[in-house]
């Protein structure tokens, strides 16, 4: 296992930016996600630590060594692909063999580390099969036991779960992060699925339009955002503008415009707002913290819209100047209805702000 570092990188498609001036170091070891809406860059990022792309400035290095301008099968890397890539009409140990014979070793030593590999993605007894006879989830763990047999020194994933459906995503997500951590192989990938990020990863790069927004653990980027673009595009959040009112000591109130008072915490603030009286700001309030009945911040408003997941009742209550989206796990009260009111609170430490 190696490190990764991209030192000032950028990469530029004629008059299309595809990542502007990159920055980022991956330890060893660790299960690190690119995580963005479509065309952010993730997958241009992705394309030049495998050798793919040539950055058009900058550098990218594995541990101490350069290999910005190394060729692809130079680097030891694994890689899987949102498509799998298979051979369909070759066997499963064909399939996963195919590296080490391009990398001429022995028959033995190729069944060998064919049979382990095999047995670790849970596919012991499926040698013999050919692909086209596997559902979809075997065949994706087919592609990781061949990206994973040459003893790679980075994996590299790039949307793997994509065509799956949503159970055996959930399913392929737990085999991946297991078998990740068993071998404790670097590994970089690639989504722009929020929750699957958050699940398994170490640390997370989100990134928007070819810029870093934010890198940081997963509860970091879910509890303290640096900016509305991460508060929004990880989970779901209500974002309340208002302007700040008064700081007394920790203790932050923001006006909206129609004179609505919040009152919160200043260290639940991002760390890139700078505290003035009189300041924009955006309240950043996730649905599921969000009470029942009285208590902090107690705001009551007309119900727009009920929904019943089974785990919870969400509903959209109308503020007249805002509306917010509101989570509460179910407990098999009476479910309010569309046009009633609602009495609700928001704990002070609930309440994120936000400059941008
Ligand atoms: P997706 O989730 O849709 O795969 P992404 O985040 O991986 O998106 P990239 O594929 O890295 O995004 O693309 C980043 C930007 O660079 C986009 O604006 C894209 O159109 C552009 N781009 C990527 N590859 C090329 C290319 N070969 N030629 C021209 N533009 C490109």
């Amino acid at each position: 296992m190696r490190s990764v570092k991209i030192e000032n990188v950028s990469k530029q498609f004629g008059q299309v930016h595809g990542v502007k001036n990159l920055n980022l170091d991956i330890k060893a070891g660790e299960f690190f996600t690119f995580l963005g809406p479509s065309g952010c860059g993730k997958t241009t990022t992705l394309r030049m630590i495998a050798g793919f792309y040539y950055p058009t400035e900058g550098k990218v290095f594995f541990d101490d060594r350069d290999v910005t301008r190394l060729q692809p099968n130079k680097r030891n890397i694994g890689m899987v692909f949102q498509n799998y890539a298979l051979f369909p009409h070759m066997t499963v140990d064909e399939n996963i063999a195919f590296g080490l014979q391009v990398r001429k070793l022995s028959r033995n030593d190729i069944k060998q580390k064919v049979d382990r590999i095999r047995g670790l993605v849970h596919l012991a007894s499926y040698g013999d099969r050919k692909i086209n006879e596997l559902s979809g989830g075997q065949q994706q763990r087919v592609a990781l036991a061949r990206a994973l047999v040459i003893e790679p020194d980075i994996l590299l994933l790039d949307e793997p779960l994509s065509n799956l459906d949503a159970k055996l995503r959930e399913e392929t997500r737990i085999e991946i992060k297991r078998i990740q951590s068993e071998l404790g192989v670097t590994t970089i990938y690639v989504t722009h699925d929020q929750m699957e990020a958050m699940a398994m990863s170490d640390r997370i790069m989100v990134m928007d339009n070819g810029y870093i927004k934010q890198i940081g653990a997963p509860q970091e980027i879910y509890n303290r955002p640096l900016n509305r673009f991460v508060a929004d595009f990880i989970g779901e959040t209500n974002l309340v503008e208002a302007t700040i009112n008064t700081i007394d000591g920790e203790v932050i109130q923001a006006k909206t415009a129609n004179g609505l008072v919040l009152t919160g915490q200043k260290q639940h603030s991002s760390p890139t707002l700078t505290h003035m009286i009189g300041d924009k700001v955006f309240i950043s309030i996730r649905p599921e913290s969000i009470n029942l009945g009285n208590g902090d911040n107690t705001l009551t408003g007309k119900i727009t819209f009920v929904e019943f997941t089974g785990i919870s009742v969400n509903y959209i209550v109308d503020f007249k100047e805002f509306s917010l989206k509101v989570m509460i796990i179910n407990s098999n009260d009476h479910l309010k209805k569309i046009g009633e009111h609602i009495t609700l609170n928001i704990a002070n430490d609930a309440l994120y702000f936000l400059g941008e």
